[in-house]
C-alpha cells in the first residue's frame, strides 16, 4: 500500500492500521453540502453527496457507493464479528464497513470514518 506522506497520525491509525474514530467525533458527520467523497489517501472518488444519509451510528452513513471499481469489499472476521469491510480498491485504504440494515431502498449502510475521507464541494 502506497501511504500518502501528509496522513496525520489520526488518519494513519484508521486508514493503515484499520481503526476506528470515536463515534461522534467525525468532522464529517454532520456534513450535508452537496459533493463528492474521496479517499483521504489517493484521493479516488467513493461517495457522492446525494447517497448521504442521516444515520444514529455515529459515523458518515452513505447508501451507495459513486463507482463500485473504487470500491473493494473484504470479509472481516476481527472482533469476533462477522462484517464486510470497506477498503479503496486504488491505494488499499481502510474506509470502514457495509451493512445490509440500511433504511432506503439500496438496503445498504455504508459506515465510513470521516478520517478516511476528503470532502470536495461541487
Ligand atoms: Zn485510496
Amino acid at each position: 500500500m502506497k501511504i500518502n506522506p501528509n496522513l496525520t497520525r489520526e488518519e494513519y491509525d484508521v486508514i493503515v492500521k484499520k481503526g476506528t474514530e470515536k463515534p461522534f467525533t467525525g468532522k464529517l458527520l454532520y456534513n450535508k453540502e452537496k459533493g463528492v467523497y474521496v479517499c483521504k489517501n489517493c484521493g479516488a472518488e467513493i461517495f457522492s453527496s446525494d447517497a448521504k444519509f442521516d444515520s444514529a451510528c455515529g459515523w458518515p452513513s452513505f447508501d451507495k457507493v459513486k463507482d463500485s471499481q473504487n470500491v473493494k469489499l473484504n470479509e472481516d472476521l476481527s472482533f469476533g464479528m462477522k462484517r464486510i469491510e470497506v477498503t479503496c480498491a486504488k491505494c488499499g485504504a481502510h474506509l470502514g464497513h457495509l451493512f445490509d440494515d440500511g433504511p432506503t431502498d439500496t438496503g445498504k449502510r455504508y459506515c465510513i470514518n470521516s478520517l478516511s475521507m476528503d470532502f470536495k464541494k461541487t
